[in-house]
């Protein structure tokens, strides 16, 4: 389907103006930050979007690392994995546009499976979700008889319905921490693993973490050195990490904590000026919503969330494209339903 162009210039003009008035303040990149001239582009798509959403029934959901044109253009609810599947839940509308990557996606799907779950972005991976299979998972399981499995979100359907309790970067310390056994399998990031292992043995509990998978390809490559220059450069910055860093990274920052946690420590503390080890989508809106704090963002971007465009969100709310719609079978659907249920459960 091709854009029919909004012809009400006035029209057109007010929703500039109205993204203008979000974006102002939000960076496209380092240094460059949103102009009028940008919101003009993106208003006809904005508008156009925003109209097709009323006719086809649908909402959109998107996470805080896609781009700002999505999240305060036409995102009906916006946030991180945990927020965004509490979300999904409760959606009535037909359709859901989830702009994120595939296991969000299938996130969604499981937690409300009788809606069309459609992703702008086809099948955008995940390192993360990406290193480990459900086989993987099964092998673990055989290898260490009645040791639970804790997945963390960032995981395919597939391991989800393998594992025991699905847990988010928010919840996964008291989860952990909270659960009788000794010895828990944790999937599929290896640095959050040794995150959990130092927290632990920070609150005293002595406990085993067997884990395998990968890492995020964004949040693995900050270092104490990142943060040393931040200091220098910046002194009395407070810096912000992400639990998907390494563990000297972790150790090293003033804070440490989910998308969502950083926002909560940002809004409740005094303080100006911030480094945000962590996606830009997350900077952008700290950007958005705190005008009057600083953002200091070394580097970082995931290329698999901002596959999610404008153009794309418009095409797929058109005419979806089969690779663009979700699909699980009911069994993986109960399975992993189950386990993303026992951590509502847990984080109560
Ligand atoms: S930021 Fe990292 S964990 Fe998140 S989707 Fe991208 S690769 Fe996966």
């Amino acid at each position: 389907m091709v854009l029919q162009e909004e012809t009400n210039k006035e029209l057109l003009e007010k929703e500039a103006h109205r993204l203008y008035g979000l974006l102002g303040s939000v960076s496209r990149s380092k240094g460059v930050k949103w102009t009028l001239q940008d919101c003009q582009q993106a208003a006809p798509y904005t508008l156009a979007i925003n109209r097709l959403k009323k006719e086809k029934n649908a909402v959109i959901l998107a996470h805080s690392y896609t781009v700002p044109e999505l999240v305060y253009g036409v995102a009906d609810f916006s946030g991180d994995s945990y927020a965004l599947s509490r979300k999904a839940e409760t959606v009535s509308a037909d359709i859901i546009i989830f702009a994120g990557v595939w296991f969000m996606a299938e996130t969604a799907k499981i937690l409300n499976p009788s809606k069309q779950v459609i992703i702008p972005a086809g099948h955008a991976g995940c390192t993360l979700a990406d290193a480990i299979t459900e086989e993987d998972v099964r092998k673990l399981k055989a290898a260490h008889p009645g040791v639970p499995v804790l997945c963390y979100v960032n995981s395919t359907a597939g391991v989800k319905a393998e594992s025991d309790v699905c847990v988010t970067s928010g919840n996964v310390f008291n989860i952990a921490a909270n659960m009788p056994q000794k010895e828990l399998i944790f999937v599929p990031d290896l640095l959050m693993a040794q995150n959990i292992e130092a927290d632990l043995k920070r609150r005293g509990i002595a406990k085993k973490i067997i884990s395998s998978g990968g890492s995020c390809c964004v949040h693995d490559k900050y270092t104490p050195q990142d943060i040393e220059a931040l200091r220098r450069q910046y002194p009395g910055i407070k810096v912000m990490a992400h639990p998907e860093c390494r563990p000297d990274v972790c150790a090293a920052a003033d804070y440490v904590g989910s998308t969502k946690g950083m926002t909560d420590y940002v809004a409740a503390s005094k303080d100006k000026l911030f480094g945000a080890l962590t996606e830009f989508g997350l900077v952008n809106r700290l950007e958005a919503e705190y005008k009057d704090k600083t953002f200091i963002w070394p580097y970082g971007t995931c290329a698999y969330m901002k596959r999610n465009t404008l153009i794309n969100t418009f095409q797929a709310l058109s005419a979806p494209k089969p690779e663009q719609i979700v699909s699980l079978s009911p069994d993986v659907i109960a399975r992993a339903r189950k386990s993303l249920q026992n951590m509502f459960e847990m984080t109560k």
